[in-house]
Parts: structure tokens; sequence; C-alpha cells
């Protein structure tokens, strides 16, 4: 009896760990389940947060494609306000210019003569107007679209003539290089690259100018806090340029 009693005693423990067997597989299977289950209830959170986070990325790739279009440029043109008639002055029967830059012009094409070189004023401050006049009338007679005529000429309300501070210079010598990229081969030209800037003279239109054609006649005045203003929004896109052109 007492025989019997081991053998049903060690059949039982036989029994009941079989139990805690299953019972273990059942557990862990549960486990999985609700692993499964919680990663199936998350899975569109997860989705939603990586899209959200993808969106980031891709605004912060956009930021820095903003900091090369974040002005109002139209055409590779900057928008300049029409400078007021009073702050206009002339140099010649029909060249009127900014009168914070007319003292520093007359001087550069003085001290260029001493040089035995020659520049010709050929174009100042032209009015929102005219300039009007010379984009429509230039672009259907040449039978350009806008983005053309746009590397060549600014369109109204775009250009730095507006603002009285820029003006196209020739060398009166080469008259038939006048507002054209040949006026580069000039003596008048090679002096104005050499000295334009103690005057406070800045060439534009550089080669490097995506959008806008090279113009070795155009240059813009800097020397006075009011035109610094005025081209402050040009020299930080050029800098900006610059800087994506180094990282690029
Ligand atoms: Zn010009």
């Amino acid at each position: 009896m007492k025989k019997k009693n081991l053998i049903n005693e060690d059949i039982d423990i036989h029994v009941a760990e079989r139990r805690n067997l299953n019972e273990n597989k059942f557990k862990l299977k549960k486990y999985f389940l609700s692993i499964a289950f919680f990663l199936i209830f998350l899975l569109p959170f997860i989705g939603l947060a990586f899209k959200s986070n993808f969106k980031i990325i891709l605004s912060g790739v956009n930021n820095v494609k903003k900091v090369v279009n974040n002005d109002l440029s139209i055409l590779g043109h900057l928008p300049y306000k029409e400078i007021s008639k009073e702050k206009l002055v002339f140099i010649e029967p029909n060249i009127e210019v900014h009168i914070d830059m007319s003292d520093s012009l007359l001087k550069m094409r003085k001290d260029a003569r001493k040089d035995g070189i020659y520049l010709v004023f050929l174009s100042g401050y032209r009015s929102i107007n005219l300039q009007k006049d010379i984009f429509y009338s230039l672009k259907s007679m040449r039978n350009q679209i806008a983005a053309e005529r746009a590397r060549v000429s600014a369109p109204p309300g775009y250009s730095e003539h507006s603002t009285g501070f820029a003006i196209d210079i020739g060398d009166a010598y080469n008259r038939e290089t006048d507002f054209e990229v040949e006026f580069e081969n000039t003596d008048a030209f090679r002096w104005l690259k050499k000295n334009a800037a103690k005057y406070h003279f800045k060439l534009s239109f550089n080669q490097n100018n995506k959008n806008v054609d090279y113009e070795p006649w155009h240059w813009r005045y800097e020397g006075s806090i009011e035109a610094l203003k005025v081209f402050e929004a040009s020299n930080r896109n050029l800098k900006k340029a610059k800087i994506l052109k180094t990282y690029n």
C-alpha cells in the first residue's frame, strides 16, 4: 500500500509537471499575442510619428532652399522702390542720379580723365513707368518672353535704376560697346574694375549671377547708409548664395 502510494505520488508528480509545462506554454503564447496586439495597436502611431518627423526633415530641406528664395525677387531681380524726385539731381541734361552719389560719380569721372580714360554716362535714374516701357516694348520688339527679357533688363519695379543709385557707364572711345558684354574689353572697364570701389561703386551683375546676364556697364553706389539699406537684401542674398556654393 505504501509502495502504491509512492507510485501514485510519482505519477501525480508527472501529471503535475506536464500541467505546469502546458500552462507555461499558454502563458508564453498569451504574452506574445499581447505584445503583437500592442504592436499592431501602436503601428499607426509609429507611422504618424515617422510621417511627422519626415515632414520636419522635409521642412528643414525647404528652409535651406528658402535661404536663397526668401526674398521677393522676380526672375532674379529684387523689388526696388522709386526714389522721390527731391532726392534726384541732374548731372547731365538727360542723366539724373541720387543726390548722395552725384559727387562721388563726378569725381570718379574726373579722376579717370587724369588717367586718360573717358567715361560716358549712359543711363542713371529711370522711373518705374519708363522701366515698364523699356521692359515691355523691348520684350515684344525682340519677340522675347518675360524670363528671356529679364536676363538683360529688370521688370518694372525691380530695377536698381529706380533707386537713383545705379549708373550705366560706357567708354567714349568705344561707343559700339555701349550696353554690350564687349565693354569689359575696354580701357574704361579695366579702369573701373581697378578703381570704382574707391568711389563706392560696385558691379551689380557679375559673371556668377545665375538669373541675370553679366552687365559690365552697370554699376551701383553703396557709399551711403541709404544706399546700403536699399541694397541690403541683394548683398545678403549674394552672401548666402556664396555660403551655399561653399557647402555644395
Ligand atoms: Zn543698368
